[in-house]
């Protein structure tokens, strides 16, 4: 089977040097490993989506030239898979936790776990997370009865309970939120899964996910993956660029630029990316960067 990448914008904002990074990271590994290269579109929350995002991710990825294979699905538009026209498969795949007593609705609000921090009970995980102190975590693995229907775990959704994973490790994240959204972690690993994606290549600011999204794979019964992580562009303030912190749009409308923007991505993954890993890529970024840039409209 051949071997599958992708990369998997939310979009909560256009595209920005960072994004561009591990775009251009993610793109060379797969096109010099010869990998298919998907894109997929994260909109698994609305609330923070941006009007117009979507489309004008894909149009810088294309105005740089980092091209994906098509995924051909019937609801994938222009080839890119988008997750909100995944929904059937999150349930199922919930479904199957709870039937193997892998999942439990949780109804700890916000604030409780912020006392759970204030008394000592948890901490916060590296990424600022408060590690979840169990609470609501059934104590025993469900019992099977003889039709080998789960015993002792409720199976329906409850209003404002969201449903968190068993994970054997103790760390047990939401996987659909409380207010019915499906949590990223969830939803990413059911779509690699499904995409057959093989090898992974994205920012380090998802390193503690990791392990995360192992044992979630493991639950399911999918294969493991190959998980690379590249270091996150930072502003002089030593804050990861992104729409929180004001990052400006890559620019489309100007061949000079569109090439400046791909020369600064390609001199951070030199300097941080081990020799190797360069050595190996180093084709395909020529033959990237010798291309004729096309510009697009409209002007960001
Ligand atoms: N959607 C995530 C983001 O935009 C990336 C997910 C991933 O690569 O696993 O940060």
């Amino acid at each position: 089977m051949r071997a599958k990448s992708r990369f998997a914008p939310s979009p909560t904002g256009p595209l920005h040097l960072g994004s561009l990074v591990t775009a251009l990271a993610s793109w060379l590994d797969a096109r010099a490993n010869g990998q298919d290269w998907y894109v997929r579109i994260e909109d698994l929350d609305p609330p923070r989506e941006e009007p117009g995002a979507s489309a004008m991710i894909l149009m810088q990825l294309k105005a740089h030239g980092l091209h994906w294979d098509h995924w051909i699905d019937p609801k994938a538009h222009d080839g890119v898979l988008f997750q909100n026209t995944r929904t059937s498969h999150y349930q199922a795949a919930l479904e199957r936790l709870i039937a193997q007593g892998r999942a439990y609705l949780c109804s700890c609000s916000r604030k409780k776990l912020q006392y759970a921090i204030e008394a000592g009970k948890t901490i916060h995980n590296p990424d600022g997370e408060i590690i979840y102190p169990g609470y609501c975590r059934p104590q025993q693995q469900a019992s099977w009865s003889p039709e080998g229907a789960p015993q002792r775990f409720e199976r329906e959704d409850r209003e404002g309970c969201a449903w968190r994973f068993r994970n054997p490790d103790g760390d047990d994240f939401v996987i659909r939120r409380a207010d019915g959204f499906w949590a990223y972690h969830f939803a990413v690993v059911v779509d690699d899964a499904a995409q057959g994606i093989t090898h992974i290549l994205r920012g380090d600011d998802l390193l503690h996910s990791a392990p995360r999204h192992e044992a979630l794979r493991k639950a399911l019964g999918y294969p493991s993956i190959s998980v690379q992580h590249v270091p996150v562009v930072k502003n002089e303030l030593g804050e990861k660029l992104s729409k929180q912190t004001k990052a400006l749009p890559l620019r489309t409308d100007n061949a000079e630029v569109i090439r400046l923007q791909l020369e600064f991505a390609w001199s951070h993954l030199e300097f941080h990316m081990p020799q190797g890993w360069i050595a190996r890529v180093q084709g395909s970024w020529s033959r990237l960067r010798q291309q004729p840039i096309r510009p697009a409209a409209p002007a960001l």
